[in-house]
């Protein structure tokens, strides 16, 4: 990403807000998971899937970007993107979330 490039600026801002309520949304899941508040559950479900595929378009569109505007040459979104509300997803985020977020 050349330092100069504001559409660069905007989409890695975009996805770094996105990024950031996601893992915020999947934190309070497991807290909700942990305290069995099922009511609290049925309302997060739902966002943290939103804001989950928001990440990855978020994603997706800086790579894009990237890809057209400045020849950078991203693999394919990482497949664990593709997991997200898959139970598959909520194992790797319970075991390995702690360790990078930390309570709140
Ligand atoms: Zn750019």
């Amino acid at each position: 990403m050349p330092g100069s490039c504001k559409e660069c600026h905007c989409l890695w801002a975009a996805h770094a807000e996105a990024t950031l309520s996601h893992v915020k949304g999947v934190n309070r899941q497991q807290i909700a998971v942990k305290e069995h508040n099922a009511a609290v559950l049925a309302i997060l479900d739902p966002l943290v899937l939103e804001a989950g595929a928001l990440r990855t378009t978020t994603l997706q569109a800086l790579r894009d970007h990237e890809r057209a505007a400045h020849s950078v040459d991203w693999p394919a979104v990482p497949r664990v993107a593709l997991l997200v509300g898959s139970s598959m997803f909520d194992e790797l985020v319970s075991r390995v979330l702690p360790f990078i977020v930390g309570p709140f």
